[in-house]
């Protein structure tokens, strides 16, 4: 059956397929979105399916990088639904003593708090924000934009003087481990920091961490991590009722299964159950790299350089992501001075330093690192009054060679997956004894069910390839422009496997968009002179 033809087929309603499919519709073009599962949001969801009266979010929880982007707050998504919360403190870490190191949307008191533990953190973190305020917004322009970044990052380089030239840069360049403490005294900057680090898959003692470490604390200072009232999915449902509301269409549970391509163009795609859609303009793909080359578009029709390219395509570690409805507050053995939205846990940053290091080395770690939440203390819409939705996720090794704990085989049965959720929530009940007697119900979404959910989640990747230096920019996902075109004209790569990476700020799913409609131009423009 052939359905009718679209301006652009969008393969996938993630974040990145609905920005850019918002994007094209915003241009005039008329746009379809194909979704393989049953509702539109990619790692963007939420739903009752923990506990019928708790919210949870099944993948993503906080996104100060799509309030940080100029893309997707140019949407006016508040217009469409969308509301943002935030909890009393941007972040928390609790330290086996019994302190906490805080993030505070209000600066001076994240600095009071550095400055009570140790004297002279405060105005060390002030100055350290006030480098931030000089120089942030081009930074995030330039990290979101095609490469080169030719505005954003000569309007880094403009500020870069003011804010200590070569010094800021080899402090962006310095590893998370390291930078911490080559500027604070105490330990609560350094945990924040190494922990804000700990949000990719690169190891703490890496080029790259560093700067991750100091942009999401710098965003958690000036943006907060905020949430949307009601569950994540409302970012994205506000996404597709914006998009809808352009007069653009959205089909849920069809899965494309193959992209036409003649004679080097994309021309059409067909879905699983034999439904062929037409593109006369453009194909983006919200779709990861290895599921696009070599599998919706056939090797035969891709260069032999994208081949080779693929062959050295490295997948970030999988992912243990545990869910718990409880019946009360976490019960901290010492309460937090505000109650932070998100927390980490890790006894010190050499804990997270190793914890990291042996995802390196394939190996599962024994004290894993993890990023958790406390999503009604955020958003009290979540759950019922007093009780509390929660999650905690951590990393594990793709492949695993062995375990540091001695117990887990590393194949993520169901058994490994439970064993391995108590070694994490037993990190938790240290810190909050008595937690386990508050969880009414626990959820534990191993690699295989992640990507049963969500097929972009390859062995529960979550940022469709490593974000580690050598797979960024002109190396994202293979060797070349870093830009979202393809070898194929008129297909796109609007994924996170594209440059600028995971995270959920529409970056990749905008270059694509605006890449489709540059081309688009040119080729009318071409065709209208020699007409
Ligand atoms: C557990 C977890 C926690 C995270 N936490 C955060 C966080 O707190 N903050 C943050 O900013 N980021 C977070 N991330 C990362 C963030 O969610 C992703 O980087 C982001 O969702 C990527 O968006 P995307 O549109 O590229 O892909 P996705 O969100 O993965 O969406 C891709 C969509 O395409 C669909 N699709 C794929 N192939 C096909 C096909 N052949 N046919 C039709 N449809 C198809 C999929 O079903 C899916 O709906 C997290 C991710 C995970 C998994």
């Amino acid at each position: 059956m052939t359905a009718r033809a679209h301006d652009a087929v969008v393969i996938g309603a993630g974040p990145n397929g609905l920005v850019a499919a918002n994007h094209l519709a915003d241009a005039g073009w008329s746009v379809l979105v194909l979704e393989a599962q049953d509702d539109v949001g990619g790692a963007v969801r939420s739903a009752r399916d923990v506990h019928p009266e708790f919210v949870h979010d099944t993948f993503s929880a906080f996104y100060p990088l799509a309030h940080a982007s100029a893309t997707i707050r140019s949407f006016d998504l508040e217009e469409h639904g969308l509301t943002w919360r935030h909890a009393p403190a941007v972040l928390g870490h609790p330290t086996p003593d019994g302190s906490w190191a805080m993030l505070h949307r209000d600066r001076e008191v994240t600095a009071g708090l550095f400055d009570r533990a140790h004297a002279g953190d405060g105005e060390a973190w002030l100055a350290m924000c006030s480098q931030w305020d000089r120089i942030g917004d081009q930074m995030i322009g330039a990290l979101l934009s095609p490469f080169p970044p030719v505005r954003h990052g000569l309007g880094a380089l403009t500020k870069l003087r003011s804010v200590g030239g070569l010094d800021f840069v080899k402090m962006m360049l310095t590893p998370a481990s390291d930078l911490g403490a080559s500027r604070f005294g105490g330990v609560g900057p350094r945990l924040v920091i190494a922990g804000n680090a700990g949000h990719a898959d690169i190891p703490l003692n890496a080029p790259g961490s560093g700067l991750m470490g100091v942009l999401m604390s710098m965003l958690g200072q000036t943006v907060g991590f905020p949430v949307p009232e009601g569950g994540a999915g409302e970012l994205t449902q506000s996404l597709r009722r914006r998009f809808e509301s352009l007069g653009g269409e959205v089909r849920c549970s069809a899965e494309v299964t193959r992209i036409e391509v003649a004679d080097r163009r994309a021309t059409a795609v067909r879905t699983r159950d034999g439904e062929r859609f037409a593109a006369h303009r453009a194909v983006i793909a919200d779709v990861v790299a290895p599921h696009l080359y070599g599998g919706l578009v056939a090797w035969e029709d891709l260069p032999a350089r994208t081949a080779s390219g693929m062959r050295s395509f490295e997948l970030d570690p999988s992912t243990i992501k545990v869910d718990w409805a409880l019946d009360g507050p976490v019960p901290w053995a010492s309460p937090p001075p505000y109650d932070p939205g998100t927390f980490h846990v890790a006894d010190s940053v050499e804990q997270m330093t190793e914890a990291l290091g042996q995802l390196s080395a394939r190996t599962i770690p024994a004290a894993p690192f993890l990023l958790a939440g406390q999503m009604t203390t955020t958003d009290p819409t979540r759950s019922p009054g007093g009780t509390e939705s929660m999650w905690a996720y951590t990393h594990v090794p793709q492949e695993s060679v062995a375990d540091a704990g001695g117990e887990i085989r590393g194949v993520w049965d169901r058994d490994d997956c439970e064993r391995f959720a108590d070694r994490m929530q037993a990190r938790i009940e240290r810190l909050a004894p008595g937690f386990g007697s508050r969880v009414l119900t626990r959820r534990v979404l191993g690699p295989r069910e992640l990507e049963q959910r969500d097929s972009n989640l390859i062995g529960g990747a979550i940022n469709g390839g490593t974000s580690q230096l050598h797979q960024e920019l002109v190396f994202r996902p293979v060797p070349g422009l870093g830009r979202a075109e393809t070898p194929i004209r008129g297909l796109y790569l609007g994924s996170a496997s594209a440059h600028p990476g995971g995270g959920v700020h529409g970056g990749p799913g905008m270059n694509a968009a605006r890449a489709a409609l540059t081309h688009s131009r040119i080729r009318r423009g071409t065709f209208g002179l020699f007409r």
